[in-house]
This record gives structure tokens, C-alpha cells and sequence, in this order.
């Protein structure tokens, strides 16, 4: 591919959109690439700060991720986790002696003061990352799933229960109060944009809140850019985690064209897996392009190829 010209704005939540934002690091430049990271799983726990999204992008863009356990960093141990096990009884979220590094940093920085911005600017400086990670707001926005089993916070919907309980609804607490990062804001008002990804993350529960955001499409609209999304919806079925069994739940069928009409107008391109062909005429109007792809991303070379593929259609719709 050439090389691509222009900025990008990559929205994201953790780890299938940050195995594209790895990927699309690696055709730009550091100053091309801006990646938003949904919040809205950030919870705390141990009285620390933890954002799984953002550090699952960060861990990936640095090169630093645990590909077979699919979170986490390589090389962890988990020696605290199982000293405080002891101490607590508390038994269902992990946490690894390195991962600890970063929520106790972010927890120190917030504690002095410091933005969720600045902090995530500091840990993406030091761990390596090649391009700016934002969280998509400065204020608290909390993920609440209504499930035939109640009300449930989002970890312990998303690790207590292993997503098993019946999704009823999904509300983002706080949402009405929070407003998109003005960083966020200035990224897609920047002049050299070129293009918008929705990456392949879980539609309702990563890519949601951030569109939920006051003024968030309204500022995609302005920038007056493509949007391309990726599917994470491949042959019926989500890579991993519950996007499929919610779609069923909420009474969609589990396709990528559902997850294309789930996005609307939004789109003005989509990207599909090679294996759900069939649905491009489906999803192909005559205000929005469909296109299919490799889209399993299991190394670095398949990351790299889906982003140019993302790149190309984008470049296309320019
Ligand atoms: P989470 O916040 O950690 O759940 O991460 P995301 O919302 O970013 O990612 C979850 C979604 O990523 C799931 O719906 C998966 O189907 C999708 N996903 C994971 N790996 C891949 C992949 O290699 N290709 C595609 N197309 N989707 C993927």
C-alpha cells in the first residue's frame, strides 16, 4: 500500500479494537494515528483505578499484550493476586504483579490531581506505545446491565458471571453528565483528518458509550470525513466475548449486516469477513460501501493487513 496520508481517529474498546489499533500503529506515522478508548468498563477495585480498554490498547500498541490469554501483559505473575486471596477472600477479578504497576500509577496520578488524559499520555510515553491514546472522557461513566439476574455493574456481568445472565438493557450511568474529551474533540476537528475506524469492538457495550457521549456524532459529522467500521461479528459468531449472544438477546440476528444497521448512518463503509460475502449486498447502499477481508486478526502480519484494507477503503471514500 502507499503510504497513507492524513490523520486517523480510531474508536475503540479493549481487545478487539486494540488488535486493529495495533495494526493501523504500524502503517502511520505517530502523529497520523489517535486511538479513543471507551471508559465505560473502568471500575475500582483494591481502591485502584482500573480502565481494562485503555490498558488493553496500551499493553497491545506497546508491543506488550499476552496474545494466548488474550488480556494482560506477557511474562506476568500473579503473586500479589494471590496473597491478597488470602487476605480477602475476594476471588473473581485478576489482577497480575505487573498490571498492578499501572493501576497503581494511574490511581497515584488521579489521586494528585492528574487527568485521565495525562495519565494515559504518561503510561502510553513510558510503556512504548507508538501513537496517542485518549480515553474518551474526563468524567465517570459506568456500564450497568438489567439481566434476568438484575442489575449488574459491568465486571460483574463481564467476569463474576461470565456473561451468562439474559441482557435485558444496557444504561451508561453518568452518561448524561459527561461530554466527549475536549483532546477528542480537537483530534476530529483537526484539519488533516482524513478518516474515522470504528474498530472490530463489541458494539454495545465498547463502541456505544462513546457515541452516547454529548456532542460525539455530532463532532463525527462535522469533521465531514469517512467513517469505516469493522465488523466483530464473523460467520454468526464474536471472536470472543458476548457481542453475538447480546445481539440474540436483544433481538437482533447475530450478522454483520445487523452490526452494519446497528451503526446506520454513521457508516460510510464497512468491512466484513471473507466468509460473510453473501451479506455485502445487504449491506452495500448507495451511501454506504461494503468490502470484504481477512478480518481474524492472529499475528501481527493479519493486524497489519486488515488496517491496510481499512486504510484503502477509507483512502477510496476520500
Ligand atoms: P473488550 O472491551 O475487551 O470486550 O474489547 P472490544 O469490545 O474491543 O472487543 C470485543 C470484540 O472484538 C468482540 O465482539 C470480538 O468478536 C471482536 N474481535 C476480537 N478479535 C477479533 C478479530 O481478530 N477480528 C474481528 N473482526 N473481531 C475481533
Amino acid at each position: 500500500m502507499q503510504a497513507f496520508s492524513g490523520k486517523i481517529v480510531a474508536l475503540s474498546g479493549g481487545v478487539g479494537g486494540a488488535k486493529l489499533a495495533r495494526g493501523l500503529a504500524e502503517c502511520l506515522a505517530p502523529d497520523q494515528l489517535t486511538v479513543v478508548a471507551n471508559t465505560a468498563d473502568d471500575f475500582d477495585y483494591w481502591d485502584l483505578r482500573i480502565c481494562p480498554d485503555i490498558d488493553s490498547i496500551l499493553y497491545a500498541l506497546a508491543d506488550l499484550n499476552d496474545e494466548e490469554r488474550g488480556w494482560g501483559l506477557r511474562d506476568e505473575s500473579w503473586r500479589t493476586m494471590v496473597a491478597m486471596r488470602r487476605l480477602t477472600g475476594d476471588e473473581w477479578f485478576q489482577l497480575g504483579d505487573q498490571d498492578l504497576a499501572t493501576h497503581l500509577f494511574r490511581t497515584m496520578a488521579l489521586r494528585r490531581g492528574e487527568s485521565l488524559t495525562a495519565v494515559t499520555a504518561a503510561l502510553a510515553e513510558r510503556l512504548g506505545s507508538p501513537c496517542r491514546l485518549l480515553p474518551m472522557t474526563e468524567q465517570s461513566v459506568a456500564t450497568r446491565v438489567h439481566s434476568d439476574q438484575g442489575e449488574l455493574a459491568f465486571q460483574e456481568y463481564f467476569v463474576r458471571e461470565r456473561c451468562e445472565p439474559k441482557v435485558e438493557r444496557i444504561v451508561f450511568e453518568g452518561i448524561d453528565a459527561a461530554e466527549l474529551n475536549p483532546a477528542v474533540h480537537e483530534a476530529l476537528a483537526d484539519p488533516a483528518l482524513t478518516g474515522i475506524v470504528i474498530c472490530p469492538s463489541n458494539p454495545f457495550l465498547s463502541i456505544d458509550p462513546i457515541l452516547s457521549l454529548r456532542g460525539c456524532r455530532e463532532a463525527i459529522a462535522a469533521a465531514g470525513v469517512p467513517v469505516v467500521g469493522v465488523s466483530p461479528i464473523i460467520s454468526g459468531r464474536a471472536v470472543k466475548g458476548p457481542a453475538a449472544k447480546l445481539m440474540e438477546e436483544l433481538d437482533m440476528p447475530n450478522t454483520a449486516a445487523a452490526v452494519a444497521d446497528y451503526y446506520g448512518d454513521l457508516l460510510d463503509g464497512f468491512i466484513i469477513d471473507d466468509c460473510d460475502r453473501e451479506q455485502c449486498a445487504q449491506i452495500a447502499n448507495p451511501r454506504r460501501q461494503c468490502r470484504t477481508a481477512q478480518s481474524l486478526m492472529r499475528d501481527l502480519a493479519s493486524k497489519r493487513q486488515l488496517a491496510v484494507d481499512t486504510l484503502s477503503l477509507l483512502a477510496e471514500l476520500h
